[in-house]
Parts: C-alpha cells; structure tokens; sequence
C-alpha cells in the first residue's frame, strides 16, 4: 500500500477580515439603489456565517434602479439596508456576533444591530450621510461605547484583493485552474 502525497507549493490563504470583507463585496452587487451598493455579512464566534444582507427593495417591489429613488429629508427610503435584511432573514441568534459590512451603520441599522446583540463591528468605509449629521455621528458614538462594541475599520485595497483571490482561484486546486 502507499500512501501520503507530495507537497506543492502553498498559496497565501486570505486573512479573516479581508476574506469576509470580500465576501461582502460580491453579495453588495444585488443591491437595488445606486447611492449605495453594500452588504452585511454576519459571523457566530467560531467564524461561521450565520447571516447576510444587501441593500435591496422588498420582494417583489420595484427596485431604485428601475423606477428612481424614493428620497425623503436626503434619505432613499425604497430599501431595506443591507444590516436590516441580515438581522431581518437570520434563523440564528445573532447574539455575540461580529458584523462585516462595507459601510459602516446609519443610526437606525446601528440600533438594530445592537438590539439583537452584535458584539462586534467590522467595515471597510464609512457612512458619511447618517441622519442627523454630528447629533447622529454622535449617538451612534454613545450607543456603541454603552454597549462595548468596538467598530474597526480595514483599510483595504478591494482590487489588489481581487487579484489575490484570482491568483488563489487560478493556483493548484483552484476553481479557475488552467488543468
Ligand atoms: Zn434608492
Ligand atoms: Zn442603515
């Protein structure tokens, strides 16, 4: 009998961060509304996904992208955000949860994600149009320190990634590999 096999060489795999930020980057491209195109990628303790959102119309609604915005007080209101769909369509506890998301929350997508018990917040971008402007910025400030969750942001260059992950797709046992 033989066995064991020959070793070839290791490809980089993804940190966590980036690998669920990625994630989020393709699931933010079924969004509906055109002022913001973004997702939110929920993960339990042990790195599971146990949820996800993009921004995007009501089932059977119509989309931003086909009939115009629904803008009240500088707000498109056509659309559920992309938190409130990951929160909203989770069969899981979200308790002690992170969120991944490419934008950081509005005020009432940070309440929310609070409210049902997201520890922690990681996005790549933040949101500069939160209602209320600094009285809003702040609150959410308030709320999170209140509740001990830390928001990060990664600074990541989404292209170079995309690349990285091609080259991980085009190496032995990729998906994308030429044989
Ligand atoms: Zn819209
Ligand atoms: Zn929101």
């Amino acid at each position: 009998m033989k066995y064991g096999g020959k070793k070839t060489k290791k490809v980089a795999r993804p940190d966590v961060n980036d690998f669920w930020l990625m994630q989020a980057l393709f699931y933010s491209t079924r969004g509906t509304c055109d002022r913001l195109r973004t997702a939110c990628l929920i993960v339990d303790e042990h790195n599971h996904l146990i949820s996800a959102g993009y921004n995007g119309s009501l089932p059977g609604a119509d989309h931003c992208d086909d009939v115009g915005h629904l803008m009240i007080d500088g707000h498109c209101m056509r659309t559920l955000h992309a938190e409130e769909n990951a929160v909203l369509h989770s069969t899981k506890s979200l308790r002690g949860a992170t969120a991944y998301m490419l934008v950081s929350p509005c005020l009432l997508c940070t309440k929310k994600l609070l409210s049902v018990g997201i520890k922690k917040i990681i996005c790549a971008e933040e949101f500069k149009n939160i209602q209320g402007r600094d009285v809003g910025a702040k609150f959410i400030k308030n709320l999170l320190a209140k509740n001990n969750v830390p928001i990060k942001f990664i600074n990541i260059d989404f292209t170079e990634k995309l690349n990285q992950f091609t080259q991980i797709l085009k190496s032995p046992g990729g998906f994308l590999r030429s044989n």
